[in-house]
């Protein structure tokens, strides 16, 4: 089976250095391995969107060498496809309709389990989808962390899959399309670490395939703390691409050609001397 790799970043601000990590990683991963790197907008969070952010991330990949194998599939495209595999959920019995608002679970510990609601139905309102989540552990190894577990009735309980506004969750759209893009193998930043188990309990529900996972270290502001577009943290420019295409790669400690004037020549000779097994685990590095 050909490698088939992504870069699934949500329109919810330009791209930042974080997010330059996460699709440099994806892309090395792919090339090294001669397969495919897909791009996927992420942009079924409408109120969370950012008006411009879509077509400033899908511009600026190419200025740092990021050119993917296909048109980016654009997850606001997909609605019908989540629409069947919510059916396919449903029929099975595996969602249940819930009215509980975050207050309400909050006094009782924070989680929904075990399919049983504190809120009664409200025929007046909406509810939200919630998948029935069994005391099991979900196991995977990650390629880069290596084996992890979690039991999701403890970490999460019954977790949404479509949102009363209609919205369906980052969760159930990101395994229907790593399924329809074709993923082999899933890379990005550690801050995903803990979706992954949802998402791999969903593709047992759902029947589909699991791709292996390779959760990149996360790149911390100065003050610690994680980057991430909402905050509009340091965008990295795509008219003056090598310093941060440089300091991206240096975080994955993979050889920077300190001499590389085009982005072309750094991105050769970073995949020509990569090997995937010398990824940082983590990274005491910062940027500011
Ligand atoms: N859209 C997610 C984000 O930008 C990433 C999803 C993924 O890589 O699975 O954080």
């Amino acid at each position: 089976m050909t490698y088939h790799g992504r870069f699934a970043p949500s329109p919810t601000g330009q791209l930042h250095f974080g997010s330059l990590v996460a699709a440099v990683g994806s892309w090395l991963c792919a090339r090294h391995a001669g397969g495919q790197w897909l791009v996927r907008m992420e942009d079924i969070d409408p109120p969370r969107e950012v008006a411009g952010s879509a077509a400033s991330i899908l511009a600026a990949l190419p200025a740092f060498g990021l050119v993917a194998d296909a048109p980016p599939l654009f997850q606001s495209q997909r609605i019908e496809a989540y629409d069947v595999a919510f059916e396919q959920l449903r029929a099975a019995g595996q969602l249940f309709p819930c009215w509980c608002s975050r207050s309400e679970l909050a006094a009782g510990g924070g989680l929904h389990r075990d399919g049983q609601c504190v809120a009664a139905a409200d025929p007046d309102r909406l509810p939200a989808w919630r998948l029935r989540v069994p005391d099991i552990e979900v196991a995977f190894d990650d390629a880069l962390l290596g084996p992890q577990h979690e039991n999701l009735r403890e970490s999460v309980g019954d977790f949404v899959i479509r949102r009363a506004e209609g919205f369906y969750s980052y969760q159930l759209a990101c395994v229907v399309d790593d399924t329809f893009q074709g993923i082999t193998e899933v890379v990005r930043g550690s801050d995903l670490l803990d979706s992954t188990a949802r998402q791999i309990w969903l593709q047992r529900c759902l029947d589909l395939p699991t791709p292996a996972y390779r959760h990149l270290p996360l790149v911390m502001g100065a003050d610690g703390r994680k980057l991430s577009k909402s905050e509009q943290a340091s965008p990295v420019d795509p008219a003056d691409p090598l310093p941060a295409l440089r300091q991206a790669l240096a975080f994955l400690s993979v050889p920077v050609l300190a001499t590389a004037t085009e982005v072309q020549d750094l991105l050769a000779h970073a995949l020509a001397n990569f090997d995937p097994a010398l990824l940082p685990q983590c990274s005491g590095h910062s940027f500011a």
